[in-house]
């Protein structure tokens, strides 16, 4: 199959919500409300975005389900009343005629709880929600899911530079994948794909790796000792999102790992699922730290799998052997 329908309508839902994300993160976020640790408007953007992308997808394939990250619940309470009005505000910017009864249903459309069989898409409306309120890096993560199987990704990264050597230049871009058919970028703003590849980097000490700003998402001090065993010298690229995987797709860096903080964490499909087949048709390799392929097919979590491993391919055997030997002989998922 070449998912050419699938792809396109994916593209513009992601880029439609990006529109919204960004809006949102200009005339909301500032100084005060990180200060305040005022959560508001990434929530706005959140569902907003939710609402964006189910609108589009559930208009052009009424018969796949979708298991996003968000539900009404919250906004259909008498508390949540004023929120939803302001989420219907930005939402209606870009799905003019929308009203609050479409609004919620289109949130309550990704309410599917995944499985193995059939295909269904999962998303993260914004993922990397703290990189948002810093004004930093976020994306907004779609993928189709076949058979327990991840077939397409999108990924909006709306403030990631599209050359990092340059950061002020050129901010925003979409990363897309379909399996068997590599992986692309364009700007956000225009649909002139180009083809993207992993680094061709085999000597470890050389290879620059990336992963979580947050601590408590993936541990640092693990990583540190990974690199060392690696004989990594440059410094951790430390980004917010599944930017990780769009930066390891490019090449600006060979190695993206989640090392567990926390004993019973499973990490979510919409936080790995474009990414990881982004980067796999770039021609990277992604499992999980004892080395196992992501298994998509039980349900909303990532249950057989533990932390992630994401490398250039050339390198993944060193990495693994590193992580075992940091981390010691580790649990199976
Ligand atoms: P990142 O931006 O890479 O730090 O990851 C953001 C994602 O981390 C969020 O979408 C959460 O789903 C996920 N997350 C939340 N708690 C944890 C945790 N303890 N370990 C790993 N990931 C987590
Ligand atoms: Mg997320």
């Amino acid at each position: 199959m070449n998912y050419e329908s699938e792809l396109k309508v994916a593209v513009e839902a992601v880029r439609k919500a990006c529109g919204l994300t960004i809006s949102v993160q200009s005339s909301l976020v500032s100084e005060e409300t990180v200060r305040k640790k005022d959560d508001s408007p990434v929530t706005i953007a959140d569902f907003g975005a939710q609402a964006v992308i189910c609108h589009e997808l559930r208009k052009s394939f009424p018969d796949i389900p979708i298991a996003a990250e968000e539900d009404s619940s919250e906004l259909r309470s008498e508390r949540g009343k004023a929120l939803a009005a302001r989420i219907l505000e930005y939402t209606a910017e870009i799905l003019p005629g929308i009203d609050e009864k479409g609004l919620l249903s289109a949130i309550d459309a990704g309410n599917y709880g995944g499985g193995k069989d059939g295909r269904f898409w999962t998303l993260d409306p914004i993922d990397g929600t703290k990189g948002f309120l810093r004004g930093e890096q976020y994306a907004v993560a779609l993928a189709l899911i076949e058979d327990g199987r991840v077939v397409l990704g999108v990924l909006g990264c709306p403030s990631l530079p599209l050359d990092l050597e340059y950061p002020h230049a050129n901010r925003g871009c979409i990363l897309t994948a379909v399996r068997g058919g590599g992986s692309s970028m364009r700007p956000l703003e225009h649909n002139t794909p180009k083809r993207i590849a992993v680094s061709d980097i085999s000597d470890t000490k050389n290879a620059p790796f990336c992963e979580s700003v947050e601590s408590a998402h993936s541990s640092h001090g693990d990583s540190a000792r990974i690199a060392d065993l690696l004989g990594v010298t440059a410094p951790p690229i430390r980004i917010d999102s599944q930017c990780k995987y769009a930066v390891l797709a490019r090449g600006d860096a060979s190695i993206y790992l989640r090392l567990p903080t926390k004993k019973g964490y499973v990490e979510k499909i919409w936080d790995h699922a474009a990414g990881s087949i982004i980067v796999e048709e770039a021609g990277g390799i992604v499992t999980d730290i004892n080395g196992k392929e992501l298994d998509f097919s039980p349900g909303r979590t990532l249950s057989g799998n533990k932390g992630i491993v994401g490398t250039n391919g050339l390198i993944h055997e060193a990495v693994l052997s590193a992580v075992s030997e940091a981390l010691g002989p580790g649990e199976e998922a």
